[in-house]
């Protein structure tokens, strides 16, 4: 078994200059169309933080920006903070504290609660027509 007589294969590339174009617009065009949906989606789902208080919506606020909320006055208050698209109690005056143990909540959903405030914070929906004036 000689190699010398084997007969060697043309040696051709695996894909043509014309199939490296055909790529790369498909890679492309792929590429848009991903941006494209990824774009609407986030258009269509943008989720948003509601803070109620008492049964009363205090505040609606986006998850793409970061910012810490307080709530409630001098007698109790609970701190949130909107940061990297999570939502998570960071402070809290109230006796348990099972709110600030509370796992971080996103654009998925859920909630967290502090019962003895009263306070709920929850993922909604923000494409339902929104006052756009949103509480400092
Ligand atoms: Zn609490």
């Amino acid at each position: 078994m000689s190699p010398s007589t084997e007969k060697k294969p043309a040696k051709k590339p695996w894909f043509r200059r014309a199939d490296l174009f055909l790529l790369i617009g498909i890679a492309v065009l792929s590429a848009a169309l991903f941006a494209f949906f990824f774009w609407k989606d986030t258009r269509i789902n943008s989720p948003m933080l509601e803070i109620t208080s008492g049964g009363k919506t205090i505040g609606v606020y986006p998850l793409d920006e970061d910012r810490e909320i307080r709530i409630g006055d001098e007698s109790h208050y609970n701190l949130c903070r909107i940061e990297n698209g999570t939502v998570r109690m960071t402070e809290a005056d109230c006796p348990d504290r099972s709110c600030v143990r509370s796992l971080a909540i996103d654009r998925r959903g859920g909630q967290i609660i502090c019962l003895p405030h009263r306070v709920v914070l929850r993922i909604i929906d923000g494409t339902g027509g929104l006052p756009d004036a949103v509480a400092e």
